[in-house]
């Protein structure tokens, strides 16, 4: 198993938890006998001041010359006076665009670590697992025409999907659900938009060849609700652009802390990983940031880039024995505690030890 890794720490907290998550990857690789290589190159504020743009060329190409991708974050408070097209979040953008990626990927998992974190009550979260999965490149975001007619005193976008834009994402939604609880939620709006209900026929459609998934529709709003009321009853959700923006915010809540949260931009010609939150400024520099979802995002890259299902299984059961065996970044500290809070690089590292411990036996139970 060879697989090469461009490696883009970024901004902020972006170097801090981006080194745990490499760390970890290498930790595969040396259990394993893999051979994981690295390429790292800067983009976003440190691109900008290095090279006098955020996403150079050279890490341009080292992102297209690669197996997958491994973001930290992008931006802070120094570039913010840089022009618009220099700032870190375009670079950020013009990532995206050259990897292609259609289908974004999040997962929201109710850690019972991180009860007191989230502001749900005990008793609704616990057990939910939720993969959303958001239609990256279509909908309103993208249609035209779209103009702001200040002539007319007015504005608008368009909203436009074609039926291989949906019948593209059906698939890799009901491929995740295939290989999870074998359910899946199509959200939309079909009760008012047209595009709604060719996204509902499209996904009725794709669903025959997945009989072994049971496949429901419903509409946003109600959904937006049900998510918050009743969340360990869904598995994979699917939806268009801009409700995926929305609801994947909203399942935020349900893990309890933005550092905990991982994410995959997949179907280009590259795959993207990242945590879903941003450089921190706040925190950066202060061995304090979160580094799970980061390293929750490095075992995301290996499920969906590198197919070693078992290898990610194994990091997501780390970051668990990590949490259950005491290890708490200042996010994820219940306020009453009286437990002194870990270092970004201390959580780190009891992971690493965690998937060490995990791998070792797998090895030495299949060697029997
Ligand atoms: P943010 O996600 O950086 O921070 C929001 C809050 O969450 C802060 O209080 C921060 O300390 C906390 N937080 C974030 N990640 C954490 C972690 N891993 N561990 C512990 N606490 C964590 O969002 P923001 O403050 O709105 O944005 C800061 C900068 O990041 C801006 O320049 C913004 O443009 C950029 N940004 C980048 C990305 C990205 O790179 N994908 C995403 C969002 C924001």
């Amino acid at each position: 198993m060879k697989i090469r890794i461009t490696v883009l720490p970024g901004d902020g907290i972006g170097p801090e938890v981006t080194s745990q998550a490499v760390n970890v990857l290498k930790s595969v690789a040396d259990v394993c006998g893999y051979n994981f290589e690295f390429v790292t190159r800067p983009i976003g504020g440190t691109a900008y001041t290095e090279t006098g743009h955020p996403f150079p060329k050279s890490t341009m190409e080292a992102c297209l010359d690669c197996n997958a991708v491994l973001l930290g974050a992008v931006g802070g408070p120094h570039f913010d006076t840089a022009p618009t097209h220099l700032r870190p979040e375009a670079g950020l953008l013009q990532l995206r665009q050259a990897l292609g990626g259609f289908a974004n990927l999040r997962p929201a998992i109710a850690f019972d670590a991180t009860e007191a974190c989230s502001p749900l009550r005990p008793e609704i979260r616990r057990g939910a697992d939720i993969l959303i999965i958001r239609e990256l490149l279509g909908g309103l975001y993208f249609g035209e025409p779209r103009a702001h007619d200040r002539d007319n005193k007015g504005a608008y976008n368009t909203m436009r999907y074609s039926e291989h834009e949906v019948e593209r994402i059906a698939r890799i939604a009901f491929e995740q659900a295939r290989n999870r609880r074998k359910k899946l939620m199509s959200v939309d709006k079909a009760n008012v938009l047209e595009t709604s209900r060719m996204w509902r026929e499209v996904v009725t459609r794709v669903g025959k060849d997945y009989p072994d998934v049971t496949l429901e529709h419903q509409y946003v709003d109600s959904f937006a609700m049900q998510m918050i009321l009743t969340p360990s009853r869904f598995d994979v959700v699917v939806t268009e652009n801009l409700f995926g923006d929305i609801l994947s915010d909203e399942a935020a809540v349900i893990s309890g802390s933005l550092g905990m949260l991982s994410s995959a931009t997949i179907g280009g010609s590259v795959d993207l990983f990242e945590p879903v939150h941003g450089s921190a400024p706040d925190i950066a520099g202060k061995n304090m940031a979160n580094p799970l979802g980061a390293i929750a995002s490095a075992a995301m890259l290996l499920r969906y880039s590198a197919k070693l299902t078992s290898e990610a299984d194994s990091i997501d059961a780390a970051i668990r024995a990590t949490l259950d065996a005491g290890y708490r970044t200042p996010d994820i500290l219940a306020k009453n505690s009286d437990r002194k809070p870990n270092t970004t690089a201390q959580v780190g590292v009891r992971v690493t030890e965690a998937l060490s411990d995990l791998l070792n036996r797998r090895i030495a139970y299949h060697a029997v």
